[in-house]
C-alpha cells in the first residue's frame, strides 16, 4: 500500500508559489543555489548525526567522505535532478518541510508583498525562497527521499505542480538521501546544458564543501549526438579554505587564496583566520595587502569583504562588514546565522552584521598592533610598509571610529623634527617618552609639505630649546586632529596657534627680555596694530622667533592657517 494522499499547501506557501509561477523572473538561476544549499545542509546534518552518534544510518556503507551532490540532466525527459545522499526526509517531514514555511522571517517577508507583480518578483529575487524556488523553472517537482536511518521501503515521494496541492506516497528507495526532479517549464531547456550548470555552480556554489557533480558527456560520432557517460565529474572546488583548520593550511595556501581574492595584487602582508563564536557565529579570513589598489582613494569604489552564508556565496564587496577606513582589508566572512537570501538592505539592519563588523574591526586592529611590533626589525619593517601604503586611510578612523580611537592613535606614525627625513615613523608614544620634564603638550605643525614645515618660523624656538615637533603634511591630518585632542593625557598643541603654552618653556631671563622689549617698543607695536587692524587681532612681542623677524599666529581654537588655505583652495 502506498497510501497516496493529497494535501493543501499552507496559505503563505500558496501565495508565494502563485507569485513565482506567474511573475517574470529576472534571476531565475538562484533556484539552483537554493537547492544545492539544501542538499549540502542535508549532507552536513547526516555527517553531524553520524559523528555525534545521534544517528545510525541504515546503510552501513555510508561513509562521511562519500557525500556527493549530483546534477543529472535528462534531455529526453526534459528533467533536471538534484540528488544528495544526506539525511533525507520521512513522510511526515516531507509534509511538514515542503508544505509549510517554518521560518518566521520568511513568513513576515511574504506578508509584506504588495501584490504588484513586478515589484514582488524583484523582492523575491533578492530574498530567495528556499525549496519553493524550484517552481521558478519547473512546472512539476518530484521529491523522492529516504531518511538515512529508515528502511528502503519507507521512503517518500512528494509531488506537486505548485498550484495549491501536493501529494505524498510511500515508496521504495535504494539509496538514502533525497532526489529532487524538476520537470522543466517550456523555454527552460538551458538547465539541461552542462555548461550552464557549470557556470551557475561556479558562481554561487564553488565553495560548497561537498563535491557537486555532473555526468560527463562525449561525442558519439556514429549517432552524431552527445552521449551521457556513467562517469561523474566534480565541477566545484569543494574546498572552502576558510572552513579548514589553521593547522592544515600552509602559508602558501593562504597566499594562493589571497591571490584568487585580489586578482594578482601580490602577496599579503599578514592574515588572520578565526572561527568566532558567541553573539554571532562566523568565520573570518582577513588579509592586509602589501600594496594599495589604485582606487583606494575613490570613496565610491567597491570595497568590502566577500560574504558567504554556510559556504554559499552571497555577495562580493559587502561593505557593511568593515568600516570605511579599513577598506584596504580583503577577505571572506562566512556566517552561520544570516539567511541565504540576505540582501544589501537587510545587511544594514542586521544585528548579526553589527557583531561581525565589530569583531572584524577588532581583529584588524590586533593584526596592525602585531605588525607594529616588527618596527624595530631593520631588515623587515612590515609596519613601515603598511604605513606608507595605508597610513592615510587608517587616519580616517581616528575621526570615524570613536570606540577604537585610543587603539588607532597608538598606531599613528608621523614625521618629526627628531628625524632627518620626511618618513613617517614616530609614534605618539615615542614622542611622549622623549618629552622634556617641563613639557606639557605634544607639539605639532601642519603644513602643505615637509619642506614647507621645515621652513616654518614657528619651529625656531622649538629648535633652539631642543623640543620635538611632529610635522604633519597629509591632507587628512587637520581633519583627524580635530577629533584627536590628546594622547596619554597630553593634549596635542599646534605650534602655529596661541602662545600661552610657550611661556612655561621660557626661562626667567627670556620672560624678562620679552617684557622689556614689549615696553621699549610700545609705540611701534601700537602703530603696527593701527595699520593692520582690519587683518589681525593683535600684535605681540614674542620669544618664539629666533631668526625670522615676524610670523603670523592663529588664535587658540581657531582654524589653522594651513586649514584656511586648504579650504580656500577647495573653493569654500
Ligand atoms: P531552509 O533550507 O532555509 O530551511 P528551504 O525552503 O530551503 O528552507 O527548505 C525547507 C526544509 O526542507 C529544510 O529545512 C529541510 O528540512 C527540508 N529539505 C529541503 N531539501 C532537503 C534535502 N535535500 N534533504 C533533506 N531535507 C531537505
Ligand atoms: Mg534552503
Amino acid at each position: 500500500a502506498t497510501q497516496k494522499e493529497t494535501l493543501g499547501f499552507q496559505a503563505e506557501v500558496q501565495r508565494l508559489l502563485h507569485l513565482m509561477i506567474h511573475a517574470l523572473y529576472s534571476n531565475k538561476e538562484i533556484f539552483l543555489r537554493e537547492l544545492i544549499s539544501n542538499a549540502s545542509d542535508a549532507c552536513d546534518k547526516l555527517r553531524f548525526g553520524i559523528n555525534s552518534g545521534h544517528l545510525k544510518p541504515a546503510l552501513s556503507t555510508t561513509n562521511a567522505n562519500d557525500f556527493t551532490i549530483r546534477l543529472r540532466a535528462d534531455k529526453a525527459a526534459r528533467t533536471l535532478s538534484i540528488e544528495d545522499n544526506g539525511i533525507g526526509m520521512s513522510r511526515e517531514e516531507a509534509i511538514q518541510h515542503l508544505g509549510t514555511i517554518a521560518k518566521s522571517g520568511t513568513r513576515d517577508f511574504i506578508a509584506q508583498l504588495s501584490g504588484d507583480q513586478a515589484k514582488d518578483a524583484q523582492l523575491i529575487g533578492q530574498f530567495g525562497v528556499g525549496f519553493y524556488s524550484a517552481f521558478i523553472v519547473a512546472e512539476r517537482v518530484t521529491v523522492e527521499s529516504r531518511r538515512a536511518d529508515a528502511p528502503a521501503d519507507s521512503a517518500v515521494r512528494w509531488e506537486s505542480d505548485g498550484s495549491g496541492e501536493f501529494s505524498v506516497e510511500t515508496i521504495e528507495k535504494d539509496q538514502i538521501g533525497t532526489c529532487l526532479t524538476l520537470h522543466l517549464r517550456e523555454g527552460e531547456d538551458e538547465w539541461l546544458s552542462s555548461w550552464k550548470l557549470r557556470e551557475v555552480v561556479k558562481r554561487y556554489s564553488d565553495h560548497i564543501a561537498f563535491p557537486i557533480q555532473i555526468q560527463q558527456e562525449s561525442w558519439d560520432a556514429e549517432k552524431q549526438t552527445m552521449e551521457v557517460k556513467d562517469e561523474w565529474e566534480t565541477i566545484n572546488q569543494a574546498n572552502a579554505l576558510w572552513t579548514r583548520s589553521k593547522s592544515e593550511l600552509s602559508a602558501e595556501d593562504y597566499e594562493r587564496f589571497f591571490e584568487s581574492l585580489s586578482f594578482g595584487n601580490g602577496k599579503p602582508l599578514k592574515w588572520a583566520h578565526h572561527r568566532v563564536e558567541g553573539r554571532s557565529e562566523y568565520t573570518q579570513l582577513l588579509y592586509l595587502p602589501r600594496q594599495a589598489p589604485h582606487d583606494l582613494w575613490d570613496r565610491n569604489q567597491k570595497r568590502g569583504l566577500k560574504l558567504y552564508v554556510r559556504r554559499v556565496f552571497i555577495m562580493e564587496d559587502a561593505e557593511q562588514l568593515l568600516p570605511a577606513y579599513l577598506r584596504f582589508v580583503q577577505g571572506v566572512v562566512d556566517s552561520s546565522d544570516l539567511p541565504l537570501n540576505v540582501s544589501r538592505e537587510l545587511l544594514q539592519e542586521s544585528r548579526d552584521v553589527k557583531a561581525i563588523r565589530e569583531g572584524c574591526t577588532k581583529r584588524v586592529l590586533s593584526m596592525l598592533e602585531e605588525l607594529a611590533e616588527s618596527e624595530n626589525d631593520q631588515d623587515q619593517n612590515d609596519y613601515a610598509l603598511f604605513w606608507r601604503e595605508f597610513g592615510n586611510t587608517l587616519k580616517e578612523g581616528v575621526a570615524e571610529d570613536f570606540a577604537n580611537q585610543e587603539r588607532l592613535a597608538k598606531l599613528l606614525r608621523f614625521a618629526s623634527t627628531q628625524q632627518d627625513s620626511s618618513e613617517q615613523t614616530v609614534s605618539l608614544a615615542a614622542y611622549v617618552a622623549r618629552m622634556k620634564p617641563e613639557q606639557e603638550h605634544i607639539y605639532y605643525l601642519t603644513a602643505e609639505s615637509y619642506a614647507a614645515a621645515l621652513a616654518s618660523p614657528h619651529l625656531e624656538i622649538f629648535r633652539k630649546k631642543g623640543i620635538e615637533v611632529l610635522l604633519l603634511t597629509d591632507r587628512v591630518d587637520e581633519w583627524m586632529l580635530s577629533y584627536l585632542s590628546s594622547f596619554a593625557e597630553k593634549s596635542l598643541q599646534s605650534i602655529a596657534k596661541g602662545s600661552a603654552n610657550l611661556d612655561k618653556l621660557a626661562d626667567d631671563t627670556e620672560k624678562q627680555a620679552q617684557a622689556t622689549a614689549t615696553e621699549a617698543h610700545k609705540p611701534f607695536i601700537e602703530r603696527l596694530q593701527q595699520a593692520l587692524q582690519e587683518q589681525i587681532k593683535s600684535v605681540q612681542v614674542s620669544a618664539r622667533l629666533v631668526e625670522s623677524p615676524v610670523c603670523i599666529v592663529a588664535e587658540e581654537g581657531a582654524m589653522s592657517l594651513h586649514l584656511q588655505r586648504m579650504l580656500k583652495a577647495a573653493g569654500q
